[in-house]
Formats: structure tokens, sequence, C-alpha cells
């Protein structure tokens, strides 16, 4: 597929929208041509005095779709309008060729449920917003309920203390790469060598934040410990992160300390009982299927029956909180065997599941058969779960959206009540500071007064991370620097 624009370049919005019909499709780009063989949009403006003319044209196995319309320049936000109005016409003319009817409609790049929450915070009705979303975005009706659904649920989270914050500590290693993979992980065997300096470096970042943090009167609220599979560390190295964690900030007001534990296969007794006494209140356990086909199809190297034992594990040792993550559309999966692993998920009655639906990265070594997943009867899975988890009394209380995934569906957390994650719910809606530290880790820090928000990023390779260490802490002036005139 070839886009054409005249007039304008608003290649990236108009890409993300193509991208909504032509998944893991890649297009050519020209400008001020008139003309490309083959599948193509022209997307046209036309400047005249007070107003302009947006023409796309669309031509899809010799079907041709042509829309247009006039946008008057009295508008503060004229280029904007002019870009979404492009985009609105290229949604419809490539719904009417392809006969798609993408769920989340033009809600590309945004995180419908904070969208929905800013709206409301502006004093919208839930009416006009869903006119709006489903009049401008194309959202369904379905997705829209959903997203309110989520919102409701959130509400009483949504108001953490200002001066309070989350410490996410990443551990960028895995036992092996699962095929559908685009994180910054390194395998354990190969960059084993690496873990004992890397803890000592993640030891030491605790320790400055630890001081930063102190220094602005930050408090932490939660702790996150993410991968990559932190599990995949040995139990002292754990311990010994999770101890100076418990050293160098004041952990006691903390409302929830989550581990990843991930993956079955890194799951030990010794290393539960490390992370139960080292303070976490809550842990994954992620199965994302309970199919042995499918586990061996994406690349983990666990079964059901290990996965179940960790499991029954972690509730002898007394943990009363822990998730599971599972992924509709995987390669070789059906729709039966997936609803099996819904019905098997709800049955252990874990305290929250998070269901994804499969994201096609470049970076992954799924990218390339894309072909043999693509027609995966995802929406249907998504449909059992969202129906199957509310029956069995769990409530949707999270959910993103990501670029290049099957169907253009969405993640989305589940819980009992009292169990939302509030970490989850934080990242999503970005209403608190995130400290982060480790390799792939990025901080993002909230200002309220200003409504501003600042990423600032670590390394991504562990090696990086450990060798150009000193450069990385001078960078964490950029935290006090940005608070400096905050209130
Ligand atoms: S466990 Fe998670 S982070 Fe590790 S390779 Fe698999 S998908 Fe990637």
């Amino acid at each position: 597929m070839t886009l054409i624009f005249s007039g304008n370049s608003f290649k990236y919005e108009v890409e993300a929208v193509a991208k909504l019909f032509f998944p893991g499709e890649s297009f050519d780009f020209l400008y001020e041509q008139q003309f490309a063989d083959g599948d193509v949009c022209i997307i046209r403006r036309k400047k005249c005095k007070n107003y302009s003319f947006c023409f796309v044209t669309a031509k899809l196995d010799g079907k041709r779709k042509r829309r247009c319309c006039k946008v008057k320049n009295n508008d503060t936000n004229y280029e904007r309008l002019c870009e979404q109005t492009l985009c609105r016409l290229l949604f419809l003319c490539l719904k009417e060729l392809t006969g798609i009817s993408p769920p989340w409609g033009m809600l590309t790049g945004i995180r419908p449920v904070a969208f929905i929450n800013k709206l409301i915070d502006n004093g919208m009705t839930k009416d006009e917003i869903k006119k709006s979303l489903s009049e401008d975005f194309f959202a369904s009706t379905e997705k829209l309920d959903f997203a309110f659904e989520i919102s409701d649920v959130q509400r009483p989270f949504l108001n953490p203390a200002k001066n309070s914050f989350s410490l996410y500590i990443s551990i960028p290693f895995c036992p092996s790469r699962c095929s559908y993979c685009s994180f910054v992980s390194h395998s354990i065997e190969s960059a084993g060598r690496l873990v004992p300096d890397y803890v000592e470096k993640l030891c030491e970042e605790i320790s400055i934040t630890a001081e930063i943090a102190d220094k602005l009167g930050l408090v932490p609220d939660t702790v996150y410990i993410g991968g990559g599979t932190p599990t995949s560390l040995e139990a002292g190295q754990l311990f010994r992160i999770m101890e100076a964690a418990a050293k160098n900030f004041n952990l006691s007001g903390v409302r929830e300390y989550t581990v990843e534990a991930g993956r079955a296969d890194t799951i030990t007794e010794e290393k539960l009982l490390a992370i139960k006494n080292a303070g976490a209140t809550r842990i994954s356990i992620n199965p994302q299927t309970m199919n042995d086909d499918v586990l061996k199809a994406i690349g983990r190297k666990h079964t059901f029956e290990q996965f179940l034992d960790a499991y029954i594990l972690a509730r002898r040792l007394g943990f009363s909180n822990i998730n599971m993550d599972l992924i509709a559309g995987l390669p070789t999966d059906t729709f039966e065997s997936f609803k099996a692993s819904v019905d098997k998920a709800i049955e252990l009655n874990p305290e929250s599941i998070t269901v994804h639906t499969l994201t096609l990265k470049r970076s992954s070594n799924l990218f390339k058969d894309f072909g043999k997943v693509k027609d995966n009867p995802v929406e249907e899975m998504v449909s059992y779960s969202q129906k199957a988890l509310k029956t069995a009394g769990y409530r949707p209380y999270y959910l993103y959206r990501q670029k290049n995934t099957l169907d253009n569906l969405e993640n989305a957390g589940y819980s009992k009540k009292g169990y939302e994650s509030l970490y989850n719910i934080f990242i999503m809606e970005e209403i608190q500071t995130i400290l982060a530290v480790g390799a792939g880790a990025s901080t993002k820090l909230v200002d309220f007064s200003k409504g501003n928000i600042k990423r600032v990023y670590n390394y991504k390779f562990p090696y990086e991370y450990i060798s150009r260490f000193d450069n990385l802490m001078e960078r964490k002036q950029e935290i006090i620097d940005f608070f400096k005139g905050v209130d």
C-alpha cells in the first residue's frame, strides 16, 4: 500500500489509521505526487484563504472510494483539525473498502479510559462523551461501555497523595525468549555472567534514588518488581535487592508490593519465601495459556503442570494476592483451548486475571509469522473472557491498548473487588510519579499543578547499564530539576 500526501505531511497519524486496516504491513510514502500503481491512498489538503479542502481517495484491489470535507480556519487547533479530518475520511474510505470495523475506531495512541476520565473531570456527561467518541472517533458502543465500566471501578483510586510515588525495579533477564516478546530481555543463560554486577549496581541505584526521593519529600506508595522475569535471579540476589529497597526507603506506608514471579520454570520455594520475607504482598504467576502445545509453540519452557505446582506452592506459602496473565491469539491456540485456559484460571480462583491480546512487534521472533496468527479468532476469545470473568465476579479495572494488536483489541486487567492493582492503575492513568531503577526502566515524573509529565530513561541493556552507571546517575539530577518550582 502506498500513501501519497499532497499539501500536508500528517504521516504519523495517517499511518496509524491505515495500520488499523492493514496490520503488520509496511507502507510506501510519497509526497506531492498525483498517482501510484497498485493499492494507494491519496491524502490531500488544499489550503484556501479561510478554509482547507480535505480530500481522501483510496484505491484497493481496483475498487475506489472518495471522500472530502471543508474545514474552516476559525479554530486555534486548525492544523490538528485538518489532520483529524483527513484521518476520519481515510478511516471511512478504508472501512467501506475492507469491510473491517475496528472496535475502538480511531482511538489509536491514546489510553481510552484515561481519556474518558479526563473528559469526565472536565465536566462532560457520560452521554456527551459517548456521543463524541462514537461520532468523532467511530468507537463501538460495546467498547465504550467497557471503558466506562472500568472508569467507574477506577474512580476511588484516582487520587493518590500528591507527594507519593511508585518505585519500579527492573530485572531484565528471562530464562528464554518467548516468541511474541519485544521486550529488551536477556536470556539468563547468555547474560548470566552480568547478573552479579547488575545486582550490585541496582542496589546502588536504589540507594541514590532513595536519597533523591527523601530530598524531594516524596513518599513510596507502591513497589513493583518487574521484568523480564525477576525470579530468573537466585533467591539470595532477589532478597538482596528487596532488602536494599527496604533499607533505603521507608516502606511502612506502602499499600501494595508486587513481584512479577512470571514464569513457572523459575519459581522455587526458596525464591517465593525470599520474596515473602522481604515484604511483597502481591505476585504474578503468568501461564499465558494452560495448553502445553501452545506453551511449546511460543517458546516457553514450562508446562501447565509446572505452572499449577508453582501456583499451589505460592498459596501454601501464604500468598493471598496472586495475578495470572493470559494471552488471546497465541500461535496454534484455538477458541476452545483459549476458553479452557480462561475457565481453568477462574477455577483456580486467583485474585486477579489479566487478559492480553497478542501484539506483534517487529522486534519479536513471531513477527515474521504474522500470517499464521492474523486470522486467530481473537474477538471471540476476548469477548468470551470478558463475559466469563464478569460472571465469575471479576471486575475490569484497567485497560491499555498497543499498536499492532490483533483485531485492534485491548489488554484488560480484571480483579475481585478490593484487589485492584494500584500500580497498574497509576501507570496507565499517569496520575503518580514512578521512580524507576534498573536497565530498561523509565522514570515518569508527574506534576499535577501544571499537568506536566516528563520521562527519564535508563540505559536499555544490562552491560550498558553497568559500564555507564556513573553517567546514568548524573541524569538523576533531572528528577530534582523537574520538581523545582512544583507546588
Ligand atoms: S517472560 Fe515476558 S519478558 Fe521474558 S521473554 Fe517471555 S514475554 Fe518476554
